[in-house]
């Protein structure tokens, strides 16, 4: 087939919808580092972590080896609601850009939850439910996580208990009512309902919160309430492995047409739609059969890969999570506040930190304000309005595709566009009248936070 024949949109037959997740870990030559036990340094066993996590779940953390772990039924039917997520050639994009580069996105905020989050919301809800469990808590920064796990819970009868970061939970009270009227309750945190809330708002009052401060909450929520488990929308080994469905997709009808991306590009946050998404390019270029460029886009603001450390730390402000190895911040680092609320985590998936830390990945950090900017452009050229986090990687995507204009070469160009702005609406405010401003960490900022770093001997 000639590239002139490729539709605007490539969608998928139901029946060529991925069956199976595909778990890079099994292709990586050096795994992922294990989760510890902050009491005892040790890596954390099954049973530790079951106490957390709902025991399906907790299993696929630990699986360094199966490559490829089929999709229960019941998940492949929930995603056959939303799924398979369009994966568009940016024609219009490339013409107003009057670039050589070929360019495609895979757009997931094609559902209510508003991004590529359902994906696991729905496999996670899945086990908890399998599992016999009551219910499941969670925090939420932006929204769109809690948005998913409550529309997930909803469809299959679970109680949901969202913590959601302050500051989002001030800023976007719609939010907030789309995730109740799919059955969940929302708590701002910090909040008085926890012993771990409680001490953070002590310490300091006027805090807005942080992703890291509401995942403490969570997690004393479950573990001191029978029936209930924490469940995490991002970071963790298990997430990255439900959203390799948006990889899977993507490289199935890339396939379709002939087409090999020269470049993938994506937004990192804790990692999840990242690793999802290059998860069966990864896996190629692991295996040595082919080579890809791959770029996570990161915040200015909350630069983990870009300037952060690669140590163990602890996944929440509150210290009561296993500890990672992963590129940090530090858990006691507090972004200033950032209108792309799903990307103020300062950690990072260990899949990603240790692709990255083999050079087997790029990252790149940019401003808000730049940001902003490719995100209008892109939606005026393309329609779509797209989710401040998202546009992190469209912000790349569009220097990719101009560098090709300088150079005259015809890169193909993948990115993931992972929701819609719909409810980013005050940040776009900001930026349309001229307040928005960008803010970087000090050096001294961020030497403060990696000294409190844990000391592992
Ligand atoms: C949560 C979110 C992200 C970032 O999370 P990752 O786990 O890094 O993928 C990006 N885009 C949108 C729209 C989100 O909701």
């Amino acid at each position: 087939m000639t590239e002139n024949k490729i539709p605007y949109k490539i969608y998928l037959e139901e029946s060529e919808m991925p069956q199976a997740w595909y778990n890079v870990r099994a292709d990586m030559t050096t795994k992922p580092a294990p989760l510890l036990n902050p009491a005892t340094g040790e890596p954390m066993t099954a049973e530790q972590l079951e106490g957390v996590f709902c025991r399906e779940l907790v299993a696929q953390e630990l699986d360094n080896d199966t490559r490829y772990i089929p999709i229960p039924q019941e998940i492949r039917d929930f995603y056959k609601m939303y799924r398979p997520s369009p994966l568009v050639r940016a024609y219009c994009l490339e013409e107003k850009l009057d670039t050589p580069a070929k360019i495609y996105y895979k757009f997931e905020g094609n559902n209510t939850s508003g991004s590529h989050k359902l994906n696991s919301a729905i496999a996670q809800a899945y086990y908890a439910k399998n599992q016999g469990l009551k219910g499941v808590t969670t925090e939420t920064g932006a929204g769109q996580w809690g948005t998913a796990l409550a529309m997930a819970c909803g469809y299959l009868g679970l109680d949901c208990k969202v913590y959601m970061v302050k500051c989002s939970y001030e800023q976007k009270p719609f939010r907030r009512e789309v995730m109740r009227t799919y059955g969940a309750t929302v708590t701002p945190s910090p909040s008085p309902t926890t012993e771990v809330g409680r001490k953070i708002l002590a310490e300091d009052p006027e805090t807005t919160g942080s992703l890291g401060c509401a995942i403490s909450e969570a997690v004393e929520d479950a573990t001191t309430h029978e029936g209930y488990r924490y469940v995490l929308g991002s970071v963790l080994n298990q997430v990255l492995l439900h959203q390799s469905v948006v990889g899977l997709e993507s490289k199935i009808a890339l396939d379709k047409y002939g087409v090999v991306p020269d470049i993938i590009i994506g937004c990192a946050g804790g990692g999840s739609n990242l690793g999802g998404l290059i998860s069966p390019f990864m896996g190629e270029m692991l295996r040595g059969e082919r080579e890809y460029k791959f770029i996570a886009v990161e915040p200015a603001s909350c630069p983990s890969l870009t300037r952060g450390v690669y140590a163990y730390d602890f996944c929440d402000t509150g210290k009561v999570c296993p500890l990672a190895k992963m590129y940090t911040l530090g858990s006691g680092f507090i972004p200033s506040a950032n209108h792309a609320g799903g990307l103020r985590y300062h950690g990072m998936s260990p899949v990603l930190s240790e692709l990255y830390h083999e050079g087997l990945m790029e990252a790149r950090s940019v401003e808000q304000t730049k940001v902003f900017e490719a995100a209008e452009y892109f939606a005026r050229v393309e329609g779509i309005l797209p989710a401040p986090e998202s546009s992190h990687a469209i912000r790349v995507a569009i220097d990719e595709a101009l560098r090709c204009k300088e150079t005259g070469e015809e890169k193909t160009i993948l990115f993931g566009l992972t929701g819609t702005g719909y409810f980013d609406l005050y940040a776009y405010q900001k930026f349309n009248d001229g307040q928005m401003d960008d803010y970087f960490p000090t050096d001294e900022e961020l030497a403060a936070s990696f000294a409190k770093l844990p000391k592992l001997d």
